[in-house]
């Protein structure tokens, strides 16, 4: 993908790997490359292996490395398969076979979340006694996941977020959407986030419904309309979650959101919110200007349920998650979501005239 070796150098991880790569010492045998950004780890792991191959970027090696297609970088597991004993056992048989165009051999193992005990296991003899020229890089995107033995004989990196700036400039290049701004904003540092949003065909449309929670939901009667949307979503209902936790989290971030903070005394802060109220009212919804309001839009969500309100509607969005995960009745946790909404609404209001 176009400027995603750009876009890994402005993470801070990517100095420090380099650091080690290029120390005069020989280069660890095993990374754990770890964090929740799945895009970035997979991509980190092939710029490491390019880096332990070559590294220059033009020559023939790196460009195999680019294309998946050179015979000493091999990837476990296959395909979407999650890592399994004989993963590991494969590993540790083809380990000895001396590389095919001399130098490294590398193997990126993809742990995923959640990488069973047993395959780990089968591992950790290659990672205590590995072949000679041999690199092992692991990437998890669930540290806890991985087993303190595993753990304890690898040299560990974790991926931080990505800027915004950076994603923005990532998103430009990548992709012909007209949001980068806004997806960038929304996708917490991530850049499988970003990449999943950017090709996401229906990303405007749950990202107007999660906005209309916020900005238009102000009363029961509001609810049915609601229901009927999310009802549509209901396949893809943890993306929606995930949209109104990152705009919530945008309103509390906003620029307004800080100068409340700032404020020290209650009373003040009754006041501010009124004030912000006046200085930002309501914005009316444009689909067409997705892009160039929404920072308005966050203004008005601020000021309609105050940081106590929106620090609420984060634990609630968790609380959803959570039954859904658990398999609660769909509707229910529907009526649930909207009217603790409402309720979380009516109270902020309340406090701010009382
Ligand atoms: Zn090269």
């Amino acid at each position: 993908m176009q400027g995603l070796d750009e876009l890994l150098k402005t993470n801070a991880v990517y100095d420090k790997l380099l650091r080690v790569l290029n120390s005069k010492g020989s280069i660890p045998h095993a990374f754990l490359l770890y964090g929740s950004d799945e895009a970035a780890l997979t991509a980190l792991a092939e710029l490491t292996a390019k880096s332990i191959m070559c590294g220059c970027g033009a020559c023939n090696t790196c460009l195999k490395v680019d294309k998946k297609v050179h015979t000493d970088v091999m990837y476990y597991p296959k395909g979407d398969k999650a890592f399994l004993v004989e993963d590991a056992l494969e590993v540790t048989d083809s380990m000895y076979t001396l590389p095919y165009e001399g130098g490294k051999k590398v193997y990126i193992l993809n742990f995923g979340a959640n990488a069973n005990q047993q395959s780990q296991n089968k591992l950790l003899k290659s990672l205590e006694e590995p072949a000679r020229d041999v690199v092992f890089i692991i990437t998890s995107t669930n540290i806890a996941s991985v087993l303190a033995t595993i753990k304890s004989r690898t040299t560990k990196f974790a991926v931080a977020a990505f800027e915004r700036n950076a994603l923005k400039k990532f998103v430009t290049v990548n992709f012909a959407s007209t949001n980068a701004e806004l997806i960038s904003e929304v996708s917490g540092g991530k850049v499988t986030n970003a990449i999943k949003y950017a090709t996401d065909s229906g990303f405007e449309a749950r990202l107007k419904l999660v906005f209309g929670l916020l900005t238009e939901l102000t009363h029961s009667s509001k609810m049915i309309g609601y229901l009927e949307q999310l009802n549509k979503e209901k396949s893809r209902f943890g993306e929606v979650l995930e949209l109104f936790s990152a705009v919530v989290g945008g309103a509390i971030n906003s620029p307004s959101s800080k100068g409340w903070m700032s404020s020290d005394s209650e009373d003040r802060r009754g006041s501010q919110t009124e004030s912000l109220q006046n200085i930002h009212p309501a914005t009316p919804w444009h689909p067409s200007n997705l892009e160039g309001n929404y920072r308005a839009q966050y203004s008005s969500i601020l000021s309609a349920f105050g940081l106590l309100g929106l620090s609420q509607l984060v634990k609630l969005t968790t609380e959803v998650q959570e039954r859904i995960v658990r398999n609660s009745n769909f509707n229910a946790t529907l009526d649930y979501f909207l009217l603790k909404i409402l309720e979380v609404r009516f109270n902020a209001n309340f406090s701010s005239i009382g």
